[in-house]
């Protein structure tokens, strides 16, 4: 049975390299019809971000991700927050104190800085030198009875280690070389991270860890916690980095690799997550071979994927894809009616964030919303582009603005003409302009600086039929009238 999981430690918002992590996992358990699991590692206290884990599972399922179990799904494994298992660890420690593959340690803070600056001095990677290894039973107890603090260590073997990655091959590391006896229980009583980790990827089944790169060293350690267990470990395969198409590191600190950003400027799940697979590799030749970019459904995804796929060297994201993406998926979901519903609310939500200044929003129907996007779908990449300053004049009404008397009248014939005009595209309202300034004998030029203004309050911006066109008849006259009133 498959069961996979995505474990973040709740330390920050959700950003694309841990969407690709969540993204493989889910499509691998979806493939094999196994179980994706949310799991909250927060064990350290003191780089726990609050708020963070409700919103990592916000954007998971905002990008599409069905969780199985996980701390709002519940499931038979649970508490899926480590911080509510620290019960388990304790007794797990326990197992290994007693198989004495496990000690504890009185080092304290300024013996184990000072070790780390002899080995700096020596040029030498600074590494705990595994003393308490050797107290004995005597000492312990004594220490203990004085109450002085410990954490527990792991006993680790200076043999190496290998296991097979499923990405990368055969992976072998001497763990010891660089590393003395881990920590696996700190003085505060909360398990490391390498700790609570195989301890529940074990208790909670999991048979594949898809994790990023930057673990694959840890491994080795953590195959030595299920041999002194006495457990069988899961298979691993470890995803390669993705970079910026300069190949440069993405950081976590870069905001606008964060999920949310991504969402807040409009770009829909679907065209995240093709942006995401087309840089890391692991599907199909078919899908890169497409000539046309074709933004696939998260089933076209899940069929094509296949582990065997994903490159063992870094994958590099292109941008302009991901606006290509975008085109494709606001087109499709415009097309389908149960997914338009979803795209206008969609904007909506986008217009409370991107309209901050509320006094001068004016309220549109579904009817218009649905008009605008229409008009725009050949003409933005990313929904927030509706709400760029130029087109901001769509969602409010302009502020004070002065439009010299003079053109009243040809406003109030032009506003009678217009409300009668059947056909209300670019081709007749040109004609329609052209001819009531002829008519009154107002200069076309002036005509048209006067209604930019009262439509828009700019100086610059679509052509004024355009603007009309987009705002639609009963906006357009609308705004004539506070004008003429
Ligand atoms: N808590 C680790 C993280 O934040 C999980 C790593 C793993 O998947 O084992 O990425």
């Amino acid at each position: 049975k498959i069961r996979v999981r995505f474990a973040p430690s709740p330390t920050g918002y959700l950003h694309l390299g841990g969407l690709r992590t969540a993204l493989y996992n889910y499509l691998f358990a979806k493939k094999y019809r196994g179980t994706f699991i949310l799991r909250i590692e927060d064990t350290d206290q003191t780089r726990k971000v609050s708020g963070a884990a409700d919103a990592l599972e916000k954007d998971l399922l905002w990008a599409g991700i069905e969780i199985n179990e996980g701390p709002s799904q519940g499931g038979s494994f649970g508490s899926y927050l480590q911080s509510e298992r620290l019960e388990i660890y304790r007794e797990h420690i326990n197992v290994l104190l007693d198989k004495g593959s496990a000690y504890r340690c009185f080092c304290n803070e300024r013996r184990l800085n000072l070790l780390k600056r002899e080995a700096l001095k020596r040029q030498e990677i600074p590494k705990y030198d595994n003393r308490c290894r050797h107290l004995t039973e005597e000492e312990i107890k004594n220490r203990l009875s004085k109450g002085d603090s410990c954490c527990i260590r792991f006993k680790m073997s200076d043999q190496e280690d290998s296991f097979l990655d499923l990405i990368y091959g055969k992976v072998s590391y001497n763990i010891a070389l660089n590393e003395g006896d881990p920590v696996i229980l700190k003085s505060d009583g909360y398990p490391t991270y390498h700790f609570a980790n195989v301890v529940d990827d074990h208790l909670m089944e999991v048979s594949h860890v898809l994790r990023g790169v930057e673990w694959q060293i840890s491994t080795t350690k953590h195959i030595q916690l299920y041999r002194a267990f006495g457990w069988q470990p899961p298979q691993y395969g470890h995803l390669p980095l993705i970079l910026n198409a300069d190949g440069t590191k993405l950081s976590k600190r870069q905001g606008d690799i964060r999920i949310g950003n991504y969402r807040e400027n409009g770009i829909l799940p679907l065209a995240l997550l093709n942006f995401i697979v087309h840089s890391g590799g692991g599907f199909e030749k078919d899908l890169k071979r497409h000539l046309k970019p074709h933004c696939y459904s998260i089933e076209e995804l899940c069929e094509q994927f296949d582990l065997s796929n994903v490159n063992s060297h870094s994958g590099k994201l292109i941008n302009e894809r991901l606006l290509e993406y975008n085109r494709l998926e606001l087109k499709r979901q415009f097309e389908n009616l149960e997914s338009r519903k979803q795209l206008i609310n969609n904007i909506k939500e986008l217009s409370k964030i991107h309209l901050n200044d509320k006094s001068t929003t004016i309220l549109v129907d579904q009817q218009h919303i649905e008009h605008i996007l229409k008009w725009s779908l050949n003409r933005i990449s990313k929904l927030s582009e509706l709400f760029s300053p130029d087109l901001r004049f769509i969602w409010t009404l302009p502020e004070s603005y002065e439009v010299d008397k003079s053109v009243f009248s040809v406003l109030s014939g032009l506003k009678e003409r217009l409300s009668k005009l059947e056909k209300f595209d670019r081709q007749e309202l040109n004609a329609t302009l052209k001819q009531i300034s002829s008519e009154h004998n107002l200069k076309y030029g002036m005509l048209m600086k006067s209604l930019r203004t009262i439509l828009s309050g700019l100086k610059e911006g679509p052509s004024i039929a355009e603007m009309i066109e987009i705002l639609g008849k009963q906006d357009t006259i609308k705004r004539i009238e506070l004008c003429l009133n």
